[in-house]
C-alpha cells in the first residue's frame, strides 16, 4: 500500500487539490479536518471531545487522530493509494503514522510541500466557502460556484466553515509554524519532500504535483 502526504498551512490548498488528484489519478482521499467535521456534525464522543478545538483552531489530541486514521485506513486497506490530507500534523502524529505503516507494509511516497505567502492564504481562507452537503469548496472571487451561494456539483448550500473567521486563521497560521512546518524538515531528512509552488491557480498548482508524479 502506497501514501502521498499533502502538506502545506491552512488555505495552502490541499483540499482542492485532493480533490482534482482524486479524479485524475485516482487517490484514495483521507481528510481529517473533514473525518472531525463529521464527528462533530453527528455528535458523535469524538466530536463532542473535538469540537472546541475546532472552532478555536487549536489542534485535537494526536490520540483522536491517529486513532481515526488508522481504522479508515484498516477498512479501506484494499485501496492501493492514499492521500493524506491535513495530516501528519504533528511530530507526533508522523512518528505515529511511520510505526502504524511500518507494521501494515505501507510506503510514503512523496510528501508534498505546498508553499504560499501568508497574505494569500489570509485571502484564501476569509473568501473560502464550503459545500454543506458534499464539501466541494469555492473562493468567491476566484473560483465562485456558477450560483451564488449555491454548489456547481449537487446543488448544496454554501457556507463558510466557523473557523474561518478572522481572528481563528491568525491561529490557525501560528499554530501551522509551531506545530506542522517541523514536519517539512523532518520528511526532508528521510528524502520525501517535494517543494510545489502553490501561491498561483489551482490549475498550476495542480500541473506542478501531477508533474512530479507522472515523472
Ligand atoms: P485547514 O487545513 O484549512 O486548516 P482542515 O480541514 O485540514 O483545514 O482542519 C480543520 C481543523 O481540524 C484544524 O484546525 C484542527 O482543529 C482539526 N484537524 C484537522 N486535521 C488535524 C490533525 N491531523 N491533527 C489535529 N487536528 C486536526
Amino acid at each position: 500500500m502506497d501514501a502521498i502526504i499533502l502538506l502545506g498551512g491552512p488555505g495552502a490548498g490541499k483540499g482542492t487539490l485532493a480533490d482534482a488528484l482524486r479524479k485524475q489519478k485516482g487517490f484514495f482521499h483521507v481528510s481529517t479536518g473533514d473525518m472531525l467535521r463529521a464527528a462533530v456534525k453527528s455528535g458523535s464522543d469524538v466530536g463532542l471531545e473535538v469540537k472546541s478545538c475546532m472552532e478555536s483552531g487549536e489542534l485535537v489530541p494526536d490520540s483522536v487522530v491517529l486513532n481515526i486514521i488508522k481504522e479508515r485506513v484498516t477498512r479501506e486497506s484494499s485501496s492501493a493509494q492514499f492521500m493524506f490530507d491535513g495530516f501528519p500534523r504533528t511530530l507526533e502524529q508522523a512518528e505515529g503514522l511511520h510505526t502504524f505503516f511500518s507494521e501494515i507494509g505501507g510506503v510514503i511516497t512523496h510528501v508534498f510541500n505546498l508553499d504560499a505567502d501568508r497574505e494569500a492564504l489570509i485571502c484564501r481562507l476569509t473568501a473560502r466557502r464550503t459545500c454543506k452537503t458534499c464539501g466541494a469548496i469555492y473562493h468567491i472571487i476566484n473560483m465562485p460556484s456558477k450560483v451564488d451561494g449555491i454548489c456547481d456539483v449537487d446543488g448544496g448550500e454554501l457556507y463558510q466553515r466557523a473557523d474561518d473567521s478572522e481572528e481563528t486563521i491568525l491561529n490557525r497560521l501560528e499554530v501551522y509554524q509551531k506545530q506542522t512546518a517541523p514536519l517539512i524538515g523532518y520528511y526532508r531528512d528521510l528524502g520525501l519532500i517535494r517543494d510545489i509552488d502553490a501561491g498561483g491557480s489551482a490549475a498550476e498548482t495542480e500541473a506542478l504535483v501531477l508533474a512530479v508524479l507522472n515523472g
